[in-house]
């Protein structure tokens, strides 16, 4: 359950990643101000925690009543300047630097001094970030995992600056909403797509270079390996720009061709086909 003294959670973006923040900081009993650039967005990002809450209720896990307490401690909002009161926030908008850097120097102007500025960036430097703001020693990685009512980690990423006292506060709100955080030092990638996004890559080599279809490489990587998904059907789930983003950051970053994106991720990226949110991507939905 919450932690005493963070109660205002402050969600910055309010897409697949964002809306799930929201959704499971609600869930444990904090107030959620959840904010985006357009007020379509917010309305997507609520009817999606619905959604995912009537699951809940159809299992039997959750009531109609507490779907709509859960629901009704989650304030919309498109104007940043609601987060003057929030005790926390995290930050889950669209993977790149220079739109991150500038909503965390806004974020720094409009929120209270004391309080812990948390990225769910996938593999931009924390550290980077952080020099963006003020407080330094007060930002961290809070890298949840998609969907994330359902995944149990969340990658705790202290940046260079990071204190231990918000290393330990960000570890505590990790534990108060059920999920189990494990602390990693900042890298490209981290620890989660340091090795998930070169396999995802591997496999739209395979498929580009005619090893085998896509389906074919999905069941190898399911029946072969037991995983619960193939990497072309997670790709999809993820995200096929939110991927490019991020093998762009490991090539960069690294600085080892290993890490170069596939031609045919760079064309399906540019083609519009970003996955499962587009309707389209190595799968049609
Ligand atoms: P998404 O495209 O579903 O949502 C991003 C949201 O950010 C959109 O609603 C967009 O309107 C909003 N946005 C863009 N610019 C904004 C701004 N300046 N201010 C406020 N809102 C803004 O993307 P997502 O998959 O939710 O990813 C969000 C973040 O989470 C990224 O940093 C991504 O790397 C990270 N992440 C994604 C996954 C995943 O599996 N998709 C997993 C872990 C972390």
């Amino acid at each position: 359950m919450k932690t005493e003294e963070t109660k205002i959670i402050g969600v910055v973006g309010a897409g697949q990643m964002g809306g799930g923040i929201a959704h499971v900081f609600a869930q444990a009993g904090y107030e959620v101000v959840m904010h985006d650039i357009d007020r379509a967005a917010t309305d997507r990002g609520l009817a999606m925690i619905s959604k995912n809450l009537d699951r809940g209720v159809a299992k039997g896990r959750i009531s109609e009543d507490e779907k709509a307490t859960v629901l009704g401690r989650i304030a919309p909002c498109t104007d940043l300047g609601k987060m003057k009161d929030v005790d926390f926030v995290v930050e889950a908008i669209v993977e790149s630097l220079e739109v991150k850097e500038k909503v965390f120097r806004e974020l720094d102007e409009v929120t209270r001094s004391e309080v812990v500025l948390a990225s769910n960036t996938s593999s931009l430097p924390i550290t980077r970030l952080a020099s963006s703001t003020r407080r330094p020693e007060r930002f961290i990685g809070m890298h949840f995992m998609n969907p994330v009512p359902v995944m149990q980690l969340v990658e705790v990423i202290r940046g260079l600056a990071t204190s231990d006292e918000t290393y330990e506060k960000t570890k505590s709100l990790a534990l108060s909403v059920k999920k189990t955080p494990v602390e990693v030092n900042d890298f490209p990638g981290f620890v989660a797509n340091r090795i998930l996004m070169p396999m995802i890559n591997e496999a739209i080599y395979a498929v580009y270079e005619g090893v085998a279809g896509v389906e074919d490489v999905d069941a190898v990587m399911k029946m072969g390996m037991n995983h619960p998904m193939g990497p072309l059907t997670l790709a999809d789930f993820i995200g096929l720009d939110t991927c490019l983003a991020i093998m762009r950051v490991l090539y960069e970053g690294l600085g080892d061709p290993k890490y170069r994106p596939c031609p045919l991720l760079v064309k399906y990226v540019d083609a519009g086909w970003l996955g499962k949110k587009a309707g389209r991507g190595f799968y049609r939905y």
